[in-house]
This record gives C-alpha cells, structure tokens and sequence, in this order.
C-alpha cells in the first residue's frame, strides 16, 4: 500500500484532477490511499469569507460564497446535490457568524473543513467517471484529534487503531480517497491539522497503515535547493534525510509540512515528493539515513517578514534569571521564539507572530531596554554535514560580503547554520550564497536546473 496526497494546485481544477487520476491508475497495482487538499485556494477564500462575516458583511460573505459554489459546480458538478448540500450547511453557518460576530478556532475548522470535504467528494466522482474503481471515506471518522483547533495533534494510538481496522481492509481492494488536513475530536467535532496539514494528514495514515512509501504530489520537482519563488535556477535535490526534510520544514520550505515526517520517521517509511505536472521526474526521495553528499549545504530556507527583538539591561550583569524573566514573558504572551541569541547582559530573538508585540515590550521594559526590527527575513542553511565542515562559516561569510547580518546562530542543531538579515537584503543574500554553495554539485545528490 502507498499514500498518494496532492496539494491545492494539483486538483484545482477537473483537468487537474483528470492529470491526478492519471497518475493514481498508473499506481493503481501498489493499493493506494489518495489524500488530496481542498481545491486551489479554496482554504483562503473560507477564511476571508468567515472573516467578512463576523465583521458584520455578511452580504459581501454570502456574495463571496455564492462565487465559490459557482467554481465547485463547475469543476466539479453538483454531485447528486451533494455539492449544493454542503453549500446550503456552509451558507447556514456563515449566516449564524454573521449574527455572533465572532470567530472561534473552533468555527474556524468548521468553516475550512469543507475545502477538503468537497474536493474529496469532487475527486473521488471524476475517478469513478475516469474507471478507477474508488471509494470515498471521511477523514474525520479516522483521524481523532486533541481539541486544540485550528492546529490540532493527532491522538495516535486512538487513530492508528482506526486506520488499521477500518481503513486497511478497503484500501486492499479500492482506491481510498480522503480529505487531508480534517480530523475530528473525540467528541465528534471537526478539527483541522493547521495550515498546510494535508501532508502531516498523508503521513499519519501512511504510518497508520504501514505504507510502502508516502508520495506528496505537488508543483514543484521536488525539494529543490531554494524556493523558486525567492530565486531562478535552483536544483532539484534527488534524496535527503529525513533530519534535513524536517529542518528545511522547519524553517520555511513550504513544499513540507513540518510535522510530516514525525509519523514516517517512526516507522520508516519513506516519503516522495513529486510534481503532478510533471509525473516523470523523479523528485526527491527523503529517507531515514544520511545522504553523503559533497556539498555540505543542501538547500537554502527562508523566513520572510519577522521581526527582531533586541533586550538588553546592564542591571543583570553578574544577576542570574535574566533569561527565565524574558522568556516568561514571551511564554505568557503566547508567543514562540523562534531564533536566539546572547552575550552576558543582552538577547536578541525573532518571532513571527507580533499579534502580542505591544504588551511584551511593555514587560519587558519593566526590567530592560528593548529594541524592535520589523520586515527582518530569516535565512537557514541545511545539510547534515554543516557543523562538522570546517571552513564552510568562512565561504558562507565571505559570500554575504557588504550584506549587514544581524544575528547568528550555529549549533543548537548540528544540522543547520542560520542567520538574520533585513528583509530588504534577502534575495540578494540569498543569490549570493546560492552561486557560492552549488556553484559545484554532487551529481548523486542534486540534478542541475536545466536553465
Ligand atoms: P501544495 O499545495 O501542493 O501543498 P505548497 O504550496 O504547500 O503546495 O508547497 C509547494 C511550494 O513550496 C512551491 O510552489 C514552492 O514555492 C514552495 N517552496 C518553498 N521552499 C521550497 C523548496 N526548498 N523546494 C521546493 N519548493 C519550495
Ligand atoms: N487546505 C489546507 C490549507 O490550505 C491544507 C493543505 O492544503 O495542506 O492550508
Ligand atoms: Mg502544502
């Protein structure tokens, strides 16, 4: 058995669907469970729609849905009703939004949860229609959650037993097809994996039925050595470690959910990224022991827009509890830190998330001087070997010449080198690095951009 996922651009419309099916019967033989995304950008239209109707516009949301409904329709037909039926529920719970005025995690999921419910029913009709013989069942009857909505965890062993009983008789004999990123708690309401959770949702079933291999099927050629929306040129990487798939994650390659490969790790399962557009490339294979590679830096991730804060008190110069107060602050702030650094009397940090900012610099100034950088990117080197090269800090630096670097940070994972930059210097930082670290490639490890 194998999972098949594919993300939002792969089943945008139904001749991306029919390419998707395409792809699934040439698998047909090794049983697979197909996990697919809600349909384009139907995720962030949900959530613009929800957001219009506790803002008290709801004609703007109902007008809004009635667009969506349209472009399900019409990619996708009307099911039966079953599509106009899904509509009518999403209608009502808008319309109840509208009358709250207020959004919880909870109405959230409820609310996005119906991208993958309708892409999944979409999809499982057109491979009906296209000959394969596929059966549709809700992920949320197999994958049991935690109530933490909006970015739920799943409860393991609760599913794993569901996966095993229920899920593996029928994905022996027909192709099951399931909606990524829902879930359900265990008192039956619809909970989701967070953004970008179809990947984590295909790895847990993968792990749940001890799957041959998890294919992620996307719109790129794999993990590549940068994002190719930040540069032109960049390669694709033919087999990395899991270690390094989860850093890259991580730190921004948006191309893999970062908890994806928790689940395969632990059962060592190997998971495939590849493009649906482009089905005969090999894509990138990440598997559980190091690659050697010669170059000891496999990609470039990136973090764009956050933000810098710089703490400083000369008053905790020889004291002891300068680092537990500021991070209490953080931490009752809800806030996660992202990167760190030191000296005796000062510390600098990056977050994304400033929706606390105002109330954390208050603190803080309660026992310190605190500077704030908005708009600084964060850029992260990966490769398994980065920590034991010698040498490498100094190419990475020399590189950078005349670019301002902020923050440094080796060690924490020997996996990885990382440092901050304003956001205007990004690309240009990240260019420069790219030509000095693949100038050369390892012809096993990476296969040259074609341009
Ligand atoms: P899907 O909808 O299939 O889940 P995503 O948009 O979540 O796809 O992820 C694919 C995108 O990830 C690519 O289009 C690319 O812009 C981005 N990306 C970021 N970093 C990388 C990287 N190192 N390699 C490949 N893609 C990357
Ligand atoms: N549809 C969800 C999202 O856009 C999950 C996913 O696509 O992985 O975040
Ligand atoms: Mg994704």
């Amino acid at each position: 058995m194998i999972v098949m996922k594919f993300g939002g651009s792969s089943v945008e419309s139904i001749e991306a669907i029919e390419r998707v099916a395409g792809i699934v019967a040439a698998h047909a033989h090794r049983h697979p469970v197909v996990v697919v995304s809600a349909m384009g950008k139907t995720t962030n239209r949900l959530l613009a729609i929800a957001d219009e109707a506790v803002a008290g516009r709801r004609d703007a949301a109902i007008a809004q849905l009635r667009e969506l409904e349209a472009f399900h329709l019409l990619e996708g037909g009307s099911l039966d009703g079953a599509v106009d039926a899904h509509f009518a529920e999403l209608t009502e719970l808008v319309k109840g939004l509208a009358i709250l005025g207020e959004l919880t995690p909870r109405s959230i999921d409820a609310i996005s949860a119906f991208g993958e419910r309708l892409s999944s029913l979409i999809v499982v009709h057109a491979f009906q229609r296209l000959g394969i013989d596929a059966i549709h069942q809700d992920s949320r009857d197999y994958i049991l959650t935690d109530e933490r909505h909006t970015h739920a965890a799943p409860l393991y062993p609760e599913t794993y037993a569901r996966l095993r009983s229920g899920l593996m008789p029928l994905a022996a004999k027909q192709v099951v097809v399931m909606g990524g990123f829902i879930g359900s708690t265990l008192r039956g309401i619809t909970s989701t994996l967070g953004r970008g959770g179809s990947d984590f949702s295909a790895a847990i079933i993968g792990a749940g039925i001890d799957a041959e291999e998890i294919q992620i099927w996307t719109d790129v050629d794999g993990m590549l050595t940068c994002d190719p929306r930040l540069l032109q040129g960049v390669h694709r990487i033919k087999q990395l470690s899991f270690s390094e798939a989860a850093e890259l994650a991580y730190f921004g390659a948006k191309v893999l959910h970062p908890s994806t490969v928790l689940p395969a790790v632990e059962k060592n399962i190997p998971v495939l990224i590849l493009n649906s557009r482009r089905p005969h490339v090999d894509g990138t294979r990440i598997v559980a022991q190091p690659v050697p590679c010669a170059n000891p830096v496999k990609a470039i991730a990136c973090k764009q827009n956050i933000t810098s804060v710089h703490i400083r008190s000369t008053r905790m110069l020889m004291a002891h509890g300068f680092l537990r107060r500021i991070f209490e602050v953080f931490d009752q702030n809800q806030t996660p830190v992202d990167m760190v650094t030191t000296s005796e009397i000062s510390v600098s940090l990056t977050i994304d998330n400033t929706q606390h900012l105002e109330r954390i610099t208050e603190e803080l100034r309660s026992f310190s001087d605190v500077a704030v950088e908005p708009d600084q990117a964060l850029i992260c080197l990966v490769g398994d070997s980065v920590a034991t090269t010698s040498g490498i800090a100094g190419r990475i630096f020399q590189s950078l010449n005349g670019t301002n670097i902020r923050m440094i940070s080796q060690g924490a994972s020997l996996l990885n080198l990382s440092f901050v930059v304003a956001g205007k210097d990004l690309v240009s930082a990240v260019r420069a690095l790219h030509q000095e670290l693949f100038a050369s490639l390892d012809p096993n490890i990476f296969e040259r951009a074609s341009q």
